[in-house]
């Protein structure tokens, strides 16, 4: 029975209630069409408006508004002595907020409009072209453009070219610098602290906008890295990488490659632990984040507070195993002159893996030991015959740590072995293991000629050669403090490592690490170049 019907069966009149309830449903929806009606034709206005669109600015009035509010604003604070530069900085920000707004609303507009109707794919003009608006989170607020969309009958597809021309994504609202903003700081810091310093710097993201964008370029970030290592695939790819770096050198350079690795914890399967547990599997798991760095040696110079520091490096990290890091190092290296380097030297700590890499990829790269960890071994066994950090351990390992920088690796090797049968079983074990590691390595331990050059330039008596050699490193210390960085940020436990994905967002610190942010962002490029 419908609502009419009952209210004119006059027989079986409905309680007053009812029919006062029915009443207001009809004027209701009466309201709710004219509403419809009257938005309708707001929108249909709107658009029309935004059609006729050809640039952005604003009016005289719109102007005279401006200089008003900003005017009343100064004379406020002229009125408090107390207030400084920075409530005017202030004041004159929030003031050219909306003005601003609208600029970018109407040139955002203008370009839409400007962009023709045809598929971005196969250039053929769009059927049943329609017009539909779309609001944007941009860096002055909230933009709502209209912008003409059709279907392509040779890709059937539907298209919105104004929304490719203007760098914006599918469902997601941020307009490219707002992209590029989550992007950095979600790289730099967590989503909670990323969320208050974009509010503070008066942009308008919330935690969900955050997030999602940052995941969404991470993928993005992921994937032209993926397509920079294709170029490793083709001949021409290579030589296209090859000659990016800035024309031939001046001089021979010596290419240093640092290679070293950390573990992060991520939680894959969150939600998920009791289901987990229940097999009789652990929810949390370690992976190694493999990291490595480029540089030539001539960038390489020294602060006036005696810190090495270098001009120009490349980076690369990745979770994603050895063959990923190999790839993307090549590529780094390539970028950094291998084609053109005199002579490339590898320097890592002892990890079998890192050696067997080197070997497969770069075999005629002369391998270097990290001297610090080539002490820190022979210091573990001083400690373990004599004490941790006892006199008696300095002046057992003082003597060895001497031969090692004289490249006496064969003298240490054998005092290590003389001193075995002298010791109970399992200091034995352990002695052997660094019996072991120092045979291993003894061909990666040559030291001596950079510690002589480095004397003789303190002395000042170093030659050409010497000074040139005085500022080859001994260790890996320019990859472990790049490491080190990469773990404040990443190496943080929470539920944010399955919503983000730590190599998407690693994928991002390394293209900002590398100057290379722009070739993400476009609009970036008058950017200093941050290395
Ligand atoms: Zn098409």
């Amino acid at each position: 029975m419908t609502n009419s019907s009952i209210a004119k069966d006059k027989t079986r009149r409905a309680p007053a209630k009812v029919r006062q309830a029915i009443r207001q449903t009809q004027a209701i929806n009466e309201q709710l069409t004219d509403n419809i009606m009257a938005e309708g034709g707001a929108l249909a206005n709107a658009a029309a408006k935004a059609a006729a669109l050809s640039k952005g600015g604003l009016t005289e009035a719109e102007i005279q508004v401006w200089v008003k509010d900003l005017d009343a604003r100064l004379a406020v604070m002229a009125q408090h002595p107390e207030q400084n530069l920075g409530h005017l900085e202030e004041q004159i920000a929030r003031s050219a907020k909306e003005p601003l707004r609208l600029v970018a609303e109407r040139a955002a507009q203008a370009k839409a409009n400007a962009t023709p109707c045809c598929c971005r794919d196969c250039q053929l003009p769009l059927v049943s072209q329609k017009y539909l608006a779309r609001t944007i989170d941009s860096r002055f607020g909230p933009l709502r453009i209209f912008r003409g969309y059709g279907w392509c009958p040779q890709c059937q597809e539907w298209h919105f070219p104004a929304d490719y021309a203007l760098g914006l994504a599918k469902k997601a609202p941020a307009s490219p610098y707002l992209q590029e903003i989550s992007a950095l700081l979600v790289s730099k810091m967590p989503p909670e602290q990323a969320c208050l310093v974009a509010e503070r710097l008066g942009l308008d993201l919330s935690r969900c906008t955050l997030d999602r964008e940052a995941r969404r370029q991470g993928l993005k970030a992921e994937l032209m890295r993926a397509q920079t290592i294709a170029q490793l695939d083709t001949w021409e790819g290579i030589q296209q990488l090859a000659s990016q770096t800035d024309g031939p050198p001046a001089q021979p350079f010596t290419l240093i490659i640092e290679i070293d690795a950390w573990n992060i914890r991520e939680r894959d399967d969150w939600g998920q632990t009791k289901a987990l547990r229940e097999q009789n599997k652990k929810p949390e798991r370690w992976h190694w984040v493999y990291m490595a760095t480029v540089f030539r040696l001539d960038h390489r110079g020294q602060t006036a507070g005696a810190r090495a520091l270098i001009s120009q490096r490349g980076y690369v990290a990745t979770r994603l195993g050895l063959d990923p890091l190999m790839h993307q190092l090549y590529r780094e290296a390539l970028r950094s002159g291998l084609g053109q380097a005199k002579q490339v030297l590898v320097i890592a700590d002892g990890a079998v893996w890192i050696w067997n890499l080197v070997k497969d990829r770069f075999p005629e790269a002369r391998q270097q030991l990290d001297l610090w960890h080539a002490e820190e071994h022979l210091w573990a066994v001083a400690n373990d015959l004599h004490g941790r950090g006892t006199p008696e351990a300095r002046s057992w390992v003082e003597p060895l740590l001497q031969q090692i920088r004289e490249d006496q690796t064969t003298l240490v090797i054998a005092t290590l072995t003389e001193l075995k049968p002298r010791l109970l079983q399992a200091q034995q074990e352990k002695l052997q293991t660094q019996i072991q590691y120092f045979e291993h390595n003894a061909h990666r331990m040559q030291y001596k000629e950079v510690i002589a050059a480095r004397a003789a330039l303190e002395s000042g008596t170093a030659t050409d050669e010497q000074i040139k050699l005085a500022n080859q490193p001994l260790g890996s210390g320019a990859i472990e403090s790049t490491c080190r960085q990469y773990q404040c940020r990443f190496k943080r436990t929470g539920q944010f490592w399955t919503m983000v994905g730590d190599e998407a967002l690693m994928c991002l610190e390394t293209f900002w690490r590398n100057g290379r942010w722009h070739e993400l962002y476009p609009h970036a490029k008058s950017s200093v170049a941050l290395n």
